[in-house]
């Protein structure tokens, strides 16, 4: 028999015995990178306890655009990427004011669908300027709305309403600026608070406008050149968030590894590790960075997970007597 064959069969006897292990192996797959843990905020509820008093260092962007293009070559990739942090325009505070401009620039030149995360803690600093400047670059070189940028809009982050605000304005005001805003929410008055955004836009003289997506009936809302749309999501109880009564407490988050569009999320941090999930709290994980401070191949990155994720199971099994995964 040969290797191959070999291979084969013992996927297969693994999947019929361990089928998570399998989920991860063969489901398409978006990137998450964490690219730093700093930030200028603190928030009570921060899954990824971010925050001034964190190491200001990040994801180098060599690393970034590496792991990238060593995804690009997998069929498996589905060619989506998030930034977040803690803070990703934290590296202009740190004077690495190329980090964002490479990054977006080497996504859209690839054609990856790319979401910025952003709290706009920097808005009222020196850095919003260049910030703008920056974003209007890549932006207008490439095909409109390649960008997404996911700004806050909650009672947990300060100054949200008036920090969002800032950002609409500044992106809307700019004419050949077309990029899609995404406000996450959280919490019983988020649909309250998505109304009052929209008042507050219509009080500075912008007409908000409706937009219907033809494929998925999905609702958006038209500022300009903007298109805007809201979600509301879960308040994890990972990092900080734990302390937080209305805090979801997942009780197997090690098996919480898929995105909306039911694509498993691999998340790269400023710490060297790789976890399946974006949230905090018991992950499924293993080290993107080397005990020698290189880099290991995502080919071995994806295989560790795998067998992890198999383990994960084994364990839930014999502690549960659950599968993961019913048929
Ligand atoms: S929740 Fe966001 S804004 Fe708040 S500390 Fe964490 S990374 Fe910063």
């Amino acid at each position: 028999m040969n290797i191959t064959k070999l291979h084969k069969k013992y996927f297969d006897f693994m999947d019929r015995h361990l089928p998570f292990g399998g989920l991860v192996r063969r489901n398409p797959y978006a990137i998450v990178f964490k690219t730093t843990n700093w930030c200028w905020y603190k928030c009570a509820h921060c899954c990824e306890s971010a925050g001034p008093d964190q190491m200001t260092t990040f994801i180098p962007a060599t690393t970034i655009k590496s792991y990238l293009a060593q995804a690009m070559a997998d069929p498996m990739f589905d060619k989506n990427v998030v930034f977040t942090g803690g803070e990703i325009m934290s590296s202009y505070r740190f004077d690495n004011a190329d980090y964002v401009p490479e990054l977006l620039t080497f996504c859209r030149d690839n054609k990856l669908g790319t979401d910025l995360k952003t709290n706009t803690g920097w808005i009222n600093t020196s850095v919003a300027t260049q910030i703008f400047d920056d974003l209007h670059t890549v932006v207008t070189g490439g095909p409109d709305y390649w960008l997404q940028v996911s700004l806050s809009l909650d009672k947990f982050h300060a100054n949200s309403m008036e920090n969002s605000l800032k950002f609409i304005t500044k992106i809307a005001t700019r004419p050949d600026m077309r990029v899609c805003i995404h406000i996450c929410m959280l919490g019983p008055s988020a649909s309250n608070d998505y109304d009052e955004l929209k008042k507050h836009l219509r009080e500075r003289g912008f007409r908000v406008g409706r937009a219907f997506s033809p494929n998925t009936g999905q609702r958006f809302d038209v500022v300009n050149n903007v298109i805007m749309y809201p979600t509301l999501g879960t308040l994890f109880a990972g990092g900080r968030a734990k302390n937080l009564s209305d805090a979801y407490h997942n009780k197997i988050p090690q098996f919480t590894v898929l995105s909306d569009d039911m694509h498993t999320l691999m998340a790269f941090d400023s710490f060297g590790r790789v976890t399946l999930g974006e949230n905090d709290g018991h992950k499924i994980k293993t080290r993107w960075r080397a005990s020698d401070g290189t880099s290991r191949s995502l080919w071995n990155i994806r295989r560790d997970l795998v067998s992890r994720a198999q383990y994960e199971e084994l364990r839930y099994r014999i502690l549960t007597g659950k599968k993961v995964l019913q048929k």
